[in-house]
């Protein structure tokens, strides 16, 4: 088991540091280019001298204090002046937005204010790249994981920790130890384990769940005999997709799309948290706002005893957002933890989805429209909330429940 202690020291007394050193460090941008020579971070103000344009310079590895006025002739990052120029622009076009006027602009020099944004964007860029590279190095499936905001200033949130499984609080346990395990040639003909406990096999020779939501997925484990290639193992191997997390435009907050296309029925991910029992997750809503509480599953696949908090722990699912017509649909699954109170959620695409697509579910999602209205109502979890709804589906219901 690893640990990890936030570092207290800010990341200019580190660069300083390596530097009087002579240390490169990756993470923290002192590389043996800029060890030696002055690489340019970003730009920060602009004007014009004397008929000469000259740009603010902040130096990769040294703090904002050894900033200095570069002439343009000296300059050798053209992406770095696009990003700049692009800046500007968008700051001018809301401005022009909220208040109906352009300012005018003078030639020799920034509005201070300008300035002050285009400098806000390029710590925002490096914030969101250096949180991008966390949740690459730590999570532990195939697809990659991007970070895009191009709406606002936000940034990366303050408290939220990256995990690839289930959390457990103190005193519950998860038994990663199977009970059973299969010894079949060939599980996708043979009584394999989902008939040992009762279904059926949940996939197709394609890898798309076949099943009707509301039943449960029994996947191979780590006592059956079969290998990794076995088609009853598809939740376990964990997303196979790039995603990205992006700032929504309609005032979502942040949101998930698919950067590649989804194939109907597939599975997409695994939505994970802390998992505390339904007590403590009642008292812990009373001190949730209302989008703390969205982070609230309940796990009520046949017990109501545990409830999955995503609010502090999560993976990507985190980000995910609610809809009322949904392009992803929820299911319980037993690997290796085969306690009926403690099943895992993965979520499944209902359709076909195309490349640069939101991924949304419904959080008041049922495990079934048709097993729903009797009290053996399997729905594998459900999230507590009371909060209006944005989604715009034409089919929305207004509120989140
Ligand atoms: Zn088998
Ligand atoms: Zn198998
Ligand atoms: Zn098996
Ligand atoms: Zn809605």
């Amino acid at each position: 088991m690893s640990w990890c202690v936030p570092c207290l020291v800010s990341i200019d007394t580190l660069q300083e540091l390596c530097r009087k050193e002579k240390l490169t460090c990756k993470s923290i941008g002192i590389t043996k280019r800029n060890l030696t020579n002055y690489e340019v971070e970003y730009l920060c103000d602009y004007k014009v001298a004397k008929g000469v344009e000259y740009y603010l310079v902040k130096w990769k590895g040294w703090p904002e204090s050894t900033n200095t006025w570069e002439p343009l002739r000296n300059l050798r990052c053209p992406q770095l002046l696009q990003q700049f120029s692009d800046d500007k622009s968008t700051y001018l076009s809301q401005e022009r937005k909220r208040k109906g006027v352009t300012s005018k602009d003078n030639k020799k020099s920034l509005q201070p204010a300008v300035a002050e944004y285009v400098v806000q964007k390029a710590k925002q860029r490096i914030a969101l790249q250096r949180w991008q590279d966390y949740l690459n190095r730590r999570k532990n499936h195939k697809g990659m994981i991007f970070v895009e905001n191009t709406v606002d200033l936000e940034g990366p949130p303050s408290d939220f920790y990256y995990i690839n499984e289930y959390r457990p609080a103190p005193g519950i346990s998860l038994n990663s130890e199977a009970t059973f395990g299969c010894s079949c040639t060939d599980c996708f003909f043979e009584k394999c384990c989902p008939a040992e406990a009762g279904v059926v096999l949940a996939y197709n020779k394609n890898q798309q769940i076949k099943i009707q939501p509301g039943t449960p997925i029994y996947e191979c484990n780590s006592r059956c005999r079969c290998g990794p290639d076995c088609p009853n193992r598809i939740v376990q191997k964990g997303t196979q997709y790039s995603l990205c997390i992006f700032r929504t435009s309609n005032g979502c907050g942040w949101g998930v799309k698919t950067l590649v296309k989804i194939k109907r029925m597939s599975f997409v991910m695994e939505y994970v948290g802390e998992v505390i029992t339904s007590e403590e997750a009642e008292r812990r809503g009373q001190f949730y706002d209302n989008k703390g509480i969205t982070y609230l599953f309940d796990l009520d696949y046949e017990s109501d005893e545990f409830t999955v908090d995503a609010a502090r722990y999560g993976n990507v699912s985190h980000f995910v957002n609610h809809s009322c017509d949904p392009n992803l649909q929820v299911f319980s699954v037993f690997i290796d933890n085969l306690d009926t109170r403690l099943p895992r959620i993965a979520l499944f695409s209902t359709r076909t989805i195309k490349a640069g697509e939101e991924l949304t579910f419904d959080y008041q999602m049922k495990g079934s429209g048709e097993f729903s209205s009797d009290s053996l109502d399997h729905s594998p979890a459900k999230k507590r909330v009371r909060t209006q709804c944005k989604c715009g589906a034409e089919t929305c219901r207004g509120y989140l429940n």
